[in-house]
């Protein structure tokens, strides 16, 4: 009965999916869209040439996304911005019929502000994800070229329906000269290999979002050694990173509870052989609207002083289910 319950809600939900998309979207098959370029290149090819309906976490996944958006719509109506939504400019590139969405555009006579909204399920990074900050170049570029005269910047805004709520990233005005090559490029691969209807030689790039991915199975990029005898270890290391997070949960909720008690009566509470006491530590934080500020008054931004950190190993274990 549960099972049946579930089938049902994830038909419904792959039902309302394909309508809205077919609705917001259209034919994604006949252009390259921003998100295309902004995500790995083999899923976009196979999402066009080959769609799959999508199982119940991907699709909850993607109406997370949905969800936040209807929030920000109201929440910008009630404070009177005057703002449109999912704004289509489609204009052709090299041959490339190109198309991009601006989840906001924010219009006046001289200046175009643009927003997009990121809802990521994992914690919101200090800086934008190259992929997004991908996808915000293309729109940018397509602005610019519907209106060349105006003032325009973009946006990225992370919204998280969990403890880090939202995180701001702004002043996209101009497209560096190796994003604009990158762009055009990454266009030209996947549109070539949706015509030809064909993913072969269109590069994979493994990400996080791996997870929810329909064509992970035959993935280039997960085509390993096959090694029979490690399947236990690595459902091991799956299940104890999962009760890892669930343990934090857990801890962060109790430490959460605790401290507002010891708070209210501010001293050690104490029971059978324990005892709880809080401390203050400090530590310097760098307040970056500040420095941001100050950058701009003097002819500069943060995005000029970002670099990339030292690499570091990950080890990435996924369990095939689609
Ligand atoms: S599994 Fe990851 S790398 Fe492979 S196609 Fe999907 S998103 Fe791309």
């Amino acid at each position: 009965m549960s099972d049946e319950f579930l089938n049902t809600i994830e038909k419904a939900l792959q039902q309302l999916s394909a309508e809205e998309t077919k609705a917001n979207l259209g034919d994604r098959k006949t252009y390259v869209g921003a998100s295309d370029i902004g995500q790995c290149p083999r899923k976009a090819v196979l999402a066009k040439i080959d769609p799959k309906p999508g199982n119940l976490v991907s699709l909850l996944h993607t109406m997370r996304g949905h969800l936040a958006e209807t929030i920000l719509t109201k929440a910008f109506a009630k404070a009177g911005f005057n703002f449109t939504s999912q704004e289509e400019i489609a204009y052709e590139e090299d041959g490339v019929p190109r198309k991009v969405h601006l989840d906001y555009l924010f219009l006046s006579a001289q200046s175009i502000r643009f927003l997009d909204l990121k809802s990521p399920s994992f914690d919101i990074p200090e800086f934008p994800y190259d992929s997004w900050e991908l996808q915000i170049y293309d729109q940018l570029k397509a602005v610019k070229r519907k209106y060349p005269d105006r003032d325009i910047q973009g946006a990225l805004l992370g919204f998280q329906f969990g403890d880090h709520g939202l995180k701001f990233w702004n002043g996209y005005d101009r497209v560096p000269e190796a994003f604009a090559e990158q762009l055009a490029a990454r266009a030209r691969v996947v549109w070539e290999a949706t015509v030809r209807e064909d993913p072969d030689g269109v590069p994979s790039e493994p990400s996080p979002l791996c997870s929810y991915c329909d064509y992970i199975r035959g993935c280039p990029a997960f085509q390993g050694t096959e090694v029979p005898e490690l399947e236990k270890t690595l459902a091991d290391y799956r299940l104890y990173k999962d009760q890892h997070a669930i343990l934090k949960k857990d801890i962060d909720r109790i430490r959460d509870e605790v401290l507002y008690l010891v708070s209210l009566t501010g001293r050690p509470l104490t029971a059978g052989n324990f005892v709880a006491k809080a401390s203050r530590r400090s530590r310097t934080a760098t307040d970056w609207q500040r420095l941001e500020a100050f950058l701009e008054e003097h002819g500069s931004n943060l995005s000029a002083f970002q670099a990339r950190g030292c690499e570091y190993q990950v080890l990435d274990v996924k369990e095939i289910t689609t």
